[in-house]
């Protein structure tokens, strides 16, 4: 092996003496349905990679994705079999030859976005959207696992004062605050479309970065009600409540500064155009299964609409915001957590997302 050994914690020996280490890992196995709990050989992080002890992760729609074998999932360049999961956080338990910067035991969470290094985004920055993007735990075998290797690069050293459960959403937390910093939220009002754990996780910052009103809708009670504890001044049921009067109504007839679309809804989105002031901001995170049908003139140009796409965080500008945000006690998303149960248990924590119920789940191996 070209990598340091194991220290803790080491998965059973195989049988007869030989030395294949194996641990329990879900697996999307094949083109149908469903997930498996399955035992896999422990991963080899390559020369440039580490090889982390996974302590927590958080089950995400795009697992859900992967799981159901929807269309998304089916033309998403997944080969089978997969280790499925890409929100993370754990010990660093061994390292490839060229890793520098980490050493067995550090604590760390992964970015999932896997950049080439070469392009001209990344060259320029722009490492988050590189034009050959890998994505972990979709491209390549992920976290719902004992064990999971990724490249140095993409092991972001996590303070200790980050419990395990907070530091596992620290992927999809990011691409929330992310979102709310590109709408410069401080004193302003702000719509949240969709308050599942990224427009939860969308109204934590904005109330952390000082937003002076913030309204959230979904169509589930539960979640308006978590979206209410972290920090929504108004919520709203788009199909019971009068959302444009509502937002107009409480933004003085003005309309609302910013927007976050985390529903992927095409016709959330479309009718946002109709309470956005002009001048205003909005970013899309939300992935619609449909176009979407803007009047571009009367929406965007005679409005002076900025519309920005987020494809998750800036690496690593975006981390370390949110580090500080969150250390500081700025920043708070512990209510998200509504679920935490064993790795073994995936297919219920997949069921609740189907459901619509609860905040975040996290798996622990
Ligand atoms: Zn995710
Ligand atoms: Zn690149």
């Amino acid at each position: 092996m070209a990598w340091k050994a194991l220290t803790r914690d080491q998965p059973g020996a195989g049988i007869g003496g030989e030395c294949s280490v194996e641990m329990k890992a879900i697996v999307k196995a094949a083109e149908r349905p469903g997930v498996a709990l399955q035992r896999v050989p422990v991963p080899e992080p390559g020369p440039e990679e580490v090889l982390i002890r996974v302590k927590a992760s958080a089950i995400c729609g795009t697992d859900l994705h992967i799981a159901q074998w929807n269309a998304w999932a089916q033309h998403a360049g997944i080969r089978l079999p997969l280790v499925m999961g890409h929100e993370f956080c754990g010990e660093v338990a061994g390292v490839g030859s060229r890793v520098r910067s980490l050493k067995p035991g550090d604590y760390v969470a992964g970015e999932t976005h896997l950049p080439c290094g070469e392009c001209y985004q990344c060259r320029n920055g722009l490492q988050h959207i590189c034009k050959d993007l890998k994505l972990f735990g979709i491209h390549r075998d992920g976290c719902f696992a004992e064990y999971a290797t990724i490249p140095e690069l993409c092991a972001y050293p996590v303070p200790a004062a980050i419990p395990p459960r907070i530091a596992a959403m620290l992927e999809p937390l990011g691409t929330s605050l992310r979102a709310v910093l590109e709408m410069d939220v401080s004193g302003g009002s702000v719509v949240v479309i969709g308050c599942g754990p990224i427009g939860l996780f969308a109204v934590a910052s904005a109330k952390a970065l000082g937003a002076s009103h913030i309204i959230g809708l979904d169509v589930w009670e539960e979640r308006l009600g978590l979206a209410q504890r972290l920090g929504c001044d108004i919520t709203l049921d788009p199909r019971q409540s009068d959302v444009v009067g509502h937002i107009l109504e409480a933004t003085g007839g003005v309309g609302a500064d910013s927007i976050v679309e985390a529903s992927g809804s095409a016709v959330a989105l479309e009718g946002a155009f109709k309470y956005l002031r002009k001048g205003g901001r909005c970013a899309l995170i939300g992935l619609p299964s449909t176009p979407v049908r803007l009047n571009v003139g009367v929406d965007v140009v005679f409005k002076e609409a900025t519309i920005i796409g987020i494809h998750g965080r800036e690496m690593f500008r975006t981390w370390t915001r949110m580090q500080q945000l969150l250390t500081s006690g700025l920043l708070n998303v512990d209510p998200v957590v509504t679920h935490e149960m064993p790795l073994e248990n995936c297919a219920e924590g997949l069921a609740l997302l189907e459901a619509g119920k609860g905040g975040k789940v996290i798996l622990v191996p």
